[in-house]
């Protein structure tokens, strides 16, 4: 088979590129090494991050779409490389909470570490300028950025997703605390698109309670690097 040719670049973000390809249902997602935080107020580089992000988020798209989840991953084209569907991305995050942490602990008063009773689904509206601000599903659909349909069905994906990769990832002595999931529109359809990666969940060694992600970024903890290796090592094995 001939490698797919990379044509245009349709997008730059933070930390990935997005390029069109002779097909006009297909991208390919090539992420890179830069990284941010604080809504792009901290810069840095990871150095090879982009090869950890690209090798686990294509296992877990891989495991979610055997699970039922449908995604929008196709193949695996190089290092930093991935081809996927041409999703319309909706301007929404969506953050699944098992453990308090990060803006909720801060915002709410709540100690980061505390186990929460039931898993926490919050949305976000993507937008730089204003900060991705907190919103609620009657925002989600007063701002029209998805329906109450599309609404219900990412609901219900988000929750089913964390059960999954809870599960997963506590085989691998690591702890999903929570994480960050974007969807996109493709052919009329809901499916999960973005990324899976230590930039976008929140993992904990279970023993340690040791920070395995972008926190030490975030919050200068040191060992960045071998912490991104680690959790790709864990998932290999
Ligand atoms: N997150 C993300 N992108 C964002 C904001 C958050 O991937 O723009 C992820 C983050 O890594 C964490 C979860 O979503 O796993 C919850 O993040 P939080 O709201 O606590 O914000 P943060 O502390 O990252 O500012």
């Amino acid at each position: 088979m001939c490698k797919v040719e990379k044509l245009q670049m349709l997008y730059e973000g933070k930390a990935k590129k997005v390029y069109k390809t002779h097909a006009v249902d297909q991208y390919i997602v090539e992420y890179k090494d830069d990284a941010t935080a604080f809504n792009g107020e901290k810069k840095g580089t990871i150095v090879n991050k982009g090869i950890v992000n690209n090798q686990m988020s294509a296992m877990l798209f891989r495991l979610l779409k055997e699970m039922g989840i449908d995604n929008h991953y196709i193949e695996t084209l190089s290092d930093r490389e991935m081809l996927v569907k041409a999703v319309k991305i909706l301007p929404v995050e969506v953050i699944v909470r098992n453990v308090a942490a990060g803006s909720m602990a801060k915002r709410l008063g709540v100690q980061e570490g505390k186990t929460l009773k039931i898993p926490v689904l919050e949305f976000c509206y993507k937008s730089d300028e204003l900060g991705d601000p907190l919103i609620n599903d009657d925002h989600v659909e007063v701002l029209e950025l998805a329906t109450k349909k599309e609404i219900s069905k990412i609901k219900s994906y988000a929750m089913k997703i964390n059960e999954i990769l809870c599960e997963y990832f506590f085989m691998k002595n690591l702890k999903l605390i929570d994480f960050k999931l974007e969807f996109g529109l493709f052919e009329g359809e809901v499916i999960l698109a973005d990324e899976i990666s230590p930039d976008t969940c929140r993992l904990w060694d279970v023993d340690t309670n040791e920070k395995l992600d972008k926190d030490r970024f975030r919050r200068d903890l040191g060992n960045v690097e071998e912490s991104y290796q680690e959790v790709l090592r864990r998932l290999k094995n």
